[in-house]
């Protein structure tokens, strides 16, 4: 994938893949291109060259909405819930991309399998969205998103500026997800926890892949720390 903004090349050619049922994340410091990569696969930035696809289907220049509809939900940065309606009204906007057939009877299984996953949720159901705590708030972005059925979920950095006890519960989260089959790509500018739980990783530099392979190979790698401080070659 090649994608530009205006004449700055953010992505230079980059090649990843996510297999089902895997947590893949990507990796690099800020401004690597780690963001740009999501936002492109779920049609919000169009690439200026390269395909996308998910199984067997280009994706790649489709509306973000159809890009949903086809099972890729994305938790942005910085969660971006909406703060003036409640917890129950975030999950129920999550379920948007979900078809007319059966629509009910699937909301409502969606909200039950998200009030299990964050008893939290559950309680704090009629609580405005902008009052929750930050780790209760990226809980609802990633159960908002899970709210669609999705096969792919793109996670743009939930751990950022929550305290470490949260961010294990999050991670702990994440792990389950996967275990019943969704494909995960997780973006995180800190490798530690994300190598912890991935079972892949691509570390991005400057919009190209400088390394990649198996969580247990790159935390043994000390080019993983070159990396991050630029002085890798
Ligand atoms: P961070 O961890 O800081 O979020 P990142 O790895 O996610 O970084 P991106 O946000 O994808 O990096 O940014 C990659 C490059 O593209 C950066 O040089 C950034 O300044 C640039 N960029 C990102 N969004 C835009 C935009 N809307 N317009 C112009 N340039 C942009």
């Amino acid at each position: 994938l090649h994608v530009r903004y205006g004449g700055i090349a953010a992505l230079s050619g980059i090649s990843l893949s996510l297999r089902k049922g895997e947590i893949v994340a990507l990796l690099g410091a800020n401004g690597a291109g780690k963001s740009t990569c999501l936002r492109t696969i779920s049609g919000l930035v169009r690439p200026h060259a390269g395909e996308i696809r998910l199984a067997d289907k280009v994706i790649q220049g489709t509306a973000p909405e159809k890009i949903s509809r086809d099972g890729v939900a994305h938790v942005p940065e910085h969660r971006r819930i909406f703060a003036p309606l409640s917890v129950a009204d975030n999950l129920l906007l999550g379920a948007y991309p979900l078809g007319r057939r059966g629509r009910r009877s699937r909301i409502a299984e969606r909200l039950k399998a998200v009030y299990e996953l964050f008893p939290r949720l559950a309680e704090r159901r009629q609580q405005l969205g902008g009052t929750l705590s930050g780790g209760e708030q990226q809980m609802l972005a990633i159960g908002r998103a899970l709210m669609s059925e999705p096969r792919v979920l793109l996670l743009d950095e939930p751990s950022v500026g929550l305290a470490p006890r949260v961010v294990d519960a999050i991670m702990s989260t994440v792990k389950i997800l996967r275990d019943t089959g969704l494909s995960i790509l997780l973006v995180e500018q800190f490798a530690h926890s994300a190598l912890e739980i991935a079972d892949r990783a691509y570390v991005l530099r400057s919009g190209r892949v400088a390394l990649e392979g198996s969580s247990a190979e790159l935390s043994r790698d000390k080019r993983l720390v070159e990396s991050y401080l630029g002085s890798a070659s």
